[in-house]
């Protein structure tokens, strides 16, 4: 059987993956696109040598980059999402009867098409009506709403190359203009077994702008140090409380892991104040 290697730029240690059959292999003017079959994780989409997400383990992901501000805001009808292509986190987002519309704002229009054909799963909500398609830098679409927007979604890829414009405190402070006095924010920061300064330096730059910021984890397989972060940022309420019921039909998220998601307070403060020692 074939192997794939994954190259991840950051990881002090490599994943393979058997590869059961190459399904696709191509290049778009961003990234080299490719999906596989493996036979534990299902298919696989890896963008420039990354694996983005599998068929088996997706909803790990995609439940806790989504539930846990969609629950803290007390009600989100106007959201954005930053990269995603896949289109899991605009499926989650529309499980929320409150929303009207969703901002979905890929820069590869190729990686939709790629999971449009071979994840129908994940990219399901992408023809709703409710979703407005936009192939642009997230940087830029963002600085053209101005307070119309509940909640904003950063789904990229790692924290390199054109993915960097949407970690910037630039960018952070076109979100906050772009939210209503509600809005929140949150975007994957990397693993706080691997990349506890970049989980940091994501930290430290919203914390310029946003007066709430916190900080909750999800096991994830396949993505490099496993213990995957999210950072996420508020213009007045608190992350940690929800504002509204648990919705049903989930896989992972609920009101307990909800509650147990985030970093609990005095670790918090020690990796802030630089104090963890590993
Ligand atoms: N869940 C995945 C992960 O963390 O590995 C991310 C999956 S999703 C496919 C990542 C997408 O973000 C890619 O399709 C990439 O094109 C997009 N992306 C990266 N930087 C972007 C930017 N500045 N604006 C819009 N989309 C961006």
């Amino acid at each position: 059987m074939i192997r794939f290697f994954e190259k991840d730029p950051y990881s002090p240690i490599q994943y393979v993956y058997d590869v059961e059959k190459i399904l696709y292999k191509g290049k778009s003017p961003f990234q080299e696109i490719v999906v596989i079959e493996n036979p534990f994780f299902g298919r696989m989409l890896i963008l420039d040598g990354v694996v983005q997400l599998t068929e088996r383990d997706e909803f790990f992901y995609h439940e806790m980059l989504v539930h846990v501000v969609m629950h803290a805001h007390p009600e989100p009808k106007r959201v954005v999402v930053i990269g995603g292509g896949d289109g899991g986190a605009v499926r989650e987002v529309l499980r929320h009867e409150t929303v009207e519309k969703v901002f979905f704002v890929e820069i590869d229009e190729e990686v939709i098409k790629v999971s449009k054909k071979f994840f129908p799963t994940v990219s399901c909500e992408l023809e709703n009506s409710k979703v407005e398609i936009k192939c642009m830098d997230g940087s830029e679409f963002i600085k053209s709403r101005k307070g119309d927007i509940d909640i904003v979604i950063v789904d990229s890829t790692d924290i390199i190359g054109f993915a960097k414009s949407i970690f910037t405190v630039e960018f952070f402070k076109s979100v906050k203009e772009s939210l209503g006095d509600n809005g929140m924010l949150v975007t994957l920061s990397e693993s706080l077994h691997f990349h506890r300064d970049m989980v940091l330096g994501v930290q430290e730059t919203m914390r310029l702008v946003f007066p709430v910021v916190d900080l909750y984890t999800a096991p994830i397989a396949t993505y490099a140090g496993n213990w995957w972060t999210f950072s996420a940022a508020s213009k007045a309420l608190g992350l940690r409380e929800m504002r509204k019921p648990g919705i049903s039909g989930l896989r992972y998220y609920s009101d307990e892991i909800h509650r147990h998601a985030f970093l609990p307070p005095r670790m918090y403060e020690k990796l802030l104040k630089k104090s963890l020692n590993w």
